[in-house]
């Protein structure tokens, strides 16, 4: 990673402004999931343990550039409280004369956190004068909310016109990850790729092409794919216009001497109902009145042993309707192949990150993203961003954060 990070900064006394992801799931106004905080924990405690004064700031939900109590971030100071061990204030606005006088307050060590970014317009119009708001307060920036960096916002890039910005070490981890597969893999590399639909993933299969030796694609998508071979595909979902576009994916896959897996049998039921009629049936054979949910039976095994001989494997989409019993199976036996491999694996995208969790497998992955949005984009090759604002690893810090020898 050719970015700055928090490492390379002279913090004892400096007030950090920390970007950090806690758009977290709550219910009955709980945290119901806490992994994106502990996830931004390292750096919070590496930033407090420095003798910065850290601000720490997020967005939450889709407020709307209104104050809406539902989402509010007060369910998230006690956790974090918890998790930090230590004292954690918390403030209702992310600007103004109360926030500044709470930062103006903060010792060494001491950490604040702010009211949820978009409670303000300016936040996802990237104003610049709010950004700059954001900013005054403050002596450096750093960026430990990859969640966040695909979206060019006043808290991701507007406030780096206003501040030195670094990265934080979850930042750092997920840059390295997924990098790493995408750039320096080791081989063979493998990427298993589903989902719903063709069109959400066309920039990611296009750009993995020129990457990858081995290309599994399962999921929804995969029906497009069969048609494009030539095959019928009963009541599938189908994208009838996206089958040129497989049509040509497959060529140059071809081309490009790559061994490419679609299903050979599918978990096709008459509806998509746990209750409903279901069979497996032949890749060659989808009868009318029925639609493929799952990757069938053959299809689990001829996977899993790509998955077997692979050094490096990068998942994106689940394979069938995970979210329905009857047509978790093959999602399940991708999570279950990769934690077997002894390949370094990735998973990226919110609904197959959820799949690995629901099975248990999550701490047998070499790196889950935590960012859906964000790994989606930077495996379509897309430059962030909130990554491309950070400082290049070389650049010139002010001499108040640079470090001593
Ligand atoms: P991710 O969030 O991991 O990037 P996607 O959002 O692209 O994954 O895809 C997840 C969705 O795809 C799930 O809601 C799942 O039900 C759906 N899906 C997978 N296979 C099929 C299928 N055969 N037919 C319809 N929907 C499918
Ligand atoms: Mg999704």
């Amino acid at each position: 990673m050719n970015k700055l990070t928090v490492r390379d900064v002279a913090l004892r006394g400096r007030k950090v402004f920390c970007r950090v992801d806690f758009n977290v799931p709550l219910s009955g106004g709980r945290v119901a999931d806490d992994t994106r905080i502990r996830a931004s924990i390292p750096t919070i405690s590496y930033l407090t343990g420095q003798g910065a004064r850290v601000v720490l700031a997020s967005h939450l939900g889709r407020p709307k550039g209104q104050p809406r109590p539902e989402f509010r971030l007060d369910p998230v100071a006690e956790p974090l409280r918890k998790l930090l061990q230590r004292p954690v204030r918390k403030v209702d606005d992310c600007v103004g004369p109360a926030v500044r006088r709470a930062v103006d307050e903060l010792g060494d060590g001491d950490v604040l956190l702010l009211e949820n970014l978009r409670f303000h317009h300016g936040e996802e119009k990237n104003d610049p004068r709010f950004a700059e708001e954001l900013a005054s307060g403050a002596e450096v920036f750093v960026n430990d909310a990859f969640g966040a960096a695909h979206r060019a916002h006043a808290s991701t890039e507007g406030i780096t016109h206003y501040l030195p910005a670094v990265a934080g070490f979850l930042m750092e981890r997920e840059l390295e990850a997924l990098g790493k597969a995408l750039e320096a893999p080791e081989r063979p590399f493998g990427a298993i790729i589903g989902g719903a639909k063709v069109s959400d993933k066309i920039q990611v299969l296009d750009n993995l092409i020129s990457k990858v030796d081995v290309l599994l694609i399962g999921g929804g998508m995969a029906n497009t794919f069969l048609r494009a071979r030539g095959l019928g595909t009963g009541d599938s979902l189908v994208e009838e216009d996206k089958v040129p576009l497989a049509g040509e994916l497959l060529r140059r896959s071809a081309d490009r001497g790559i061994t490419l897996l679609l299903p050979v049998d599918l978990v096709a039921a008459t509806a998509l109902d746990p209750k409903a009629q279901r069979q497996v049936v032949s890749a060659e054979a989808i009868p009318p009145g029925w639609r493929a949910l799952d990757i069938g039976p053959r299809t689990r095994e001829q996977f899993a042993e790509a998955i077997a001989g692979l050094k490096t494997a990068l998942w994106n989409g689940p394979m069938g309707v995970f979210e329905v019993e009857p047509f978790a199976a093959g999602t399940r036996a991708v999570a279950q192949a990769l934690a077997a491999s002894g390949a370094m694996t990735v998973v990226g995208g919110g609904d197959s990150v959820a799949a690995v969790e629901e099975a248990g497998l999550a701490g047998r992955m070499g790196h889950i993203s935590t960012g859906g949005g964000a790994s989606l984009e930077f495996l379509e090759g897309k430059t962030l961003p909130g990554v491309a604002a950070l400082l290049d690893r070389g650049a010139t810090l002010p001499p108040a954060l640079t470090k001593g020898e």
